[in-house]
């Protein structure tokens, strides 16, 4: 729902501006319909069901898991695809994985939206609409910020997201935002941001092989991404997680576990969260469960706690990207676009050096909202 153009239409209809906070109340209620809102004078439900809809996004595929996983697929008025995931426990915890943008400009190499063509940062509303979506189903409890996009290239829209996801039943301490290390935002995040978690996309051991996965390791390096979730710790007084996608043969070594002890201090400072990769069409495979317990002994040996993440809705193609880019296999939206990074091929590796020059500023641009994508 766009609050925004709500507003607008309210004061249109010489109604009084209260009428704004009703309607969002019953959307943060879970409620599907204008109908419902029973507390609006008829006409005026009438009058604004004409007018606007619901949601900012149409749903365009859905999918369930065996384990409860659910994941939809929506358009943004333009077409843009947007993903969003309910990640249902058996502790009763519902966790939202929400999108901060459709696409997105920094291109890892393991990642399927890095593929995708850049489309543009979400408004605050469309961000919502995703966890409205599922709370029309039942009651959300935790968010992460880890769909579509990096979030911190579009913290405007984010921060106000995260300012009334407590309404919705999930609280700030409830919510992790993830970031692959966007320095200025994760700065910004510990200055003037709500008590939410962080995590950090960090995947690999060293600036080298990091580099290889993640292009906007060359903008910001390890160490000055390290030096700053310090910072971060030491502000907030809250851990910062780390998550650590899994690669055969890629970043799983005992070597690098050592290395990745040696890298993360003070332990107190950060957890580290092992998690099994989700294939796609990416050139990785995911390791062996016990190549993943073997590498969070070592770390658990040299003092890190780490643990294992729960796999959820792997048969529904639930890492971010995945069902977009099979509904476009399918025939169901348009076609897989080149990144705009790419030098025009998405043939999954990783981009070469001129486009890698590119990205950084691509994305500082996106972060000014000075670049809307394709
Ligand atoms: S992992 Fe995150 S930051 Fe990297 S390309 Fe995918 S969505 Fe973007």
């Amino acid at each position: 729902m766009d609050l925004d153009r709500l507003a607008e239409l309210i004061a249109e209809l010489r109604e009084p501006p209260y009428r704004v906070g009703q309607v969002w109340r019953w959307l943060a209620r879970g409620a599907s319909s204008w109908e419902q809102m029973t507390d609006l004078p008829l006409a005026l439900r009438r009058e604004l069901a004409e007018r606007l809809p619901l949601s900012t996004l149409s749903l365009v595929a859905e999918a369930r898991a065996a384990d409860g996983t659910e994941k939809a697929l929506f358009h943004t008025h333009e077409g843009k695809p947007v993903e969003a995931v309910l990640m249902r426990y058996r502790d009763g915890r519902r966790s939202l994985c929400l999108s901060s943008q459709s696409g997105c400009p920094l291109t890892c190499t393991f990642c399927q939206t890095g593929r995708m063509r850049f489309g543009r940062n979400l408004t605050s509303w469309e961000i919502l609409d995703q966890a409205l979506h599922f709370r029309r189903r039942e009651q959300p409890t935790h968010a992460v910020f880890m769909g579509m996009g990096e979030p911190l290239l579009n913290l405007d829209a984010v921060l106000t997201a995260c300012e009334r996801l407590p309404e919705l039943g999930i609280s700030h301490r409830h919510t992790a935002i993830s970031t692959v290390g966007w320095l200025p935002g994760i700065e910004r995040l510990a200055r003037e941001g709500p008590p939410v978690r962080l995590a950090l996309s960090l995947h690999a051991p060293n600036d080298a092989l990091r580099s290889e996965l993640m292009p906007i390791n060359d903008r910001y390096p390890l160490a000055e991404v390290l030096a700053t979730c310090r910072d971060w710790w030491r502000r907030r007084k809250r851990q910062v997680f780390i998550e650590y996608l899994m690669l055969a043969g890629v970043n799983d070594r005992y070597e690098q576990a050592l290395e990745l002890t040696k890298l993360l201090r003070p332990r107190e400072a950060f957890c580290v969260n092992l998690i099994p990769y989700n294939p796609t069409d990416a050139p990785y495979q995911g390791s062996s469960r016990r190549a993943i317990e073997a590498f969070r002994r070592t770390l658990e040996q040299h003092g890190l706690r780490a643990t294992v993440r729960v796999t959820r809705g792997r048969d529904i193609a639930a890492a971010c990207g995945q069902l977009a880019a099979r509904t476009t296999a399918s025939g169901e939206t348009s076609a897989p676009q080149p990144s705009p990074v790419s030098d025009g091929g998405s043939s999954g590796s990783r981009p070469s050096a001129r486009a890698r020059a590119q990205i950084p500023a691509i994305a500082a641009a996106v972060a000014r909202g000075e670049r809307r994508g394709a």
